[in-house]
């Protein structure tokens, strides 16, 4: 260091480091600018053993945070913390908060505002299950499923007739299911390999990693980059396009709406609905129809194409 200039200076960085080296000279001599980064991340985990930093601050851990539906009168509320004696913040019910994980045969009722997860093989007979999230990779058809949010289902779950119908439903990642029935069910969002006939009701997502194949009737699609999609597709969003779903396929003029274009109209151009088609054309293509089964007729594919076009007129007719 440049001391030999003015002998009997030290100015207050070098006391700094003088201190500094004469505390912790041996364990620590590591390069003293790296230190102070390698200790900040630490530190925000749970690194106690750093006696250089005086009062850490950065041990702020955030409560964990749950939402919970109570399964009593089903009123949605968030507990922060450790879920030890939860009470509904509505019925004021104490609720259950365990995860269950069933293996084997099973024929308890279990209520809990937690997880229940019927692992594959396992059978549920005659049960009501009320949670939260119902996980089925098991045989639940002869049990009462309630789910307050939502069923995943894994490879190998039977579920009872019209349980999915009135709940979201997660194709649980990793898992390959092969439904013989159509599949009717809220929302639908696919994270494994499913192979169905499906007519959700609200949104299908998939999603990276996910894999729909065979036939899909909905009114919103959503692929992300990463999801897989080769099916027969009729994707018709219900309010806007009342004549859409048969008639009509020859308006597509989509270059017309050159003119005015109010902000109101932009809104209208940006439903989701028409994202959602741009996206299926690219994932039906990149995914290659492997397993293409018989009676998914090939010569429909070119049907949803023409429908797809349909949903752009509505925004031209308001000019
Ligand atoms: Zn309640």
């Amino acid at each position: 260091m440049a001391r030999s200039d003015k002998p009997g200076m030290i100015d207050g960085f070098m006391s700094v480091q003088a201190v500094r080296h004469q505390g912790d000279r041996a364990p620590d001599q590591k390069p003293a600018k790296d230190a102070p980064a390698v200790e900040k991340t630490e530190a925000s985990q749970s690194d106690s053993a750093q006696p250089q930093k005086k009062a850490s601050i950065g041990h702020t851990a955030l409560p964990s945070r749950h939402e919970l539906i109570c399964y009593s009168c089903g009123y949605a509320f968030v507990v922060t913390g450790a879920l030890n004696k939860v009470f509904c913040a509505k019925c004021r019910e104490q609720l259950e908060t365990g995860d269950h994980s069933i293996e084997g045969e099973w024929k308890q009722d279990i209520r809990t505002v937690g997880k229940v997860h019927v692992k594959q093989g396992a059978t549920v007979v005659g049960a009501t299950i009320i949670a939260t999230d119902i996980v089925i990779g098991g045989d639940c058809s002869q049990a009462k499923l309630q789910p307050t949010r939502r069923i995943e289902l894994g490879t190998g779950a039977a579920t009872p007739p019209g349980l999915l119908d009135e709940h979201p439903v997660h194709i649980r990642a990793g898992s390959r299911l092969s439904l013989t029935t159509t599949l009717r069910c809220k929302t639908l969002d696919v994270y494994g390999e499913l192979q169905a006939t499906a007519e959700p009701t609200g949104m299908v997502t998939i999603h990276p990693g996910g894999m729909f194949r065979g036939r899909l009737k909905a009114s919103h699609l959503v692929v992300h980059d990463g999801g897989g999609l080769s099916a027969d597709l009729n994707i018709t969003p219900e309010a806007p396009a009342k004549q859409a779903p048969k008639a009509g396929t020859t308006k597509t003029s989509p270059s017309k709406p050159a003119g005015v274009r109010t902000p109101a109209q932009k809104a209208k151009t940006e439903k989701p609905a028409q994202g959602a088609s741009a996206k299926k054309t690219v994932a039906s293509k990149k995914a290659k129809r492997t397993t293409s089964p018989s009676k998914t007729a090939p010569k429909r594919s070119s049907q949803p194409k023409g429908k797809k076009r349909t949903s752009k007129p509505p925004p031209r007719k308001v000019e």
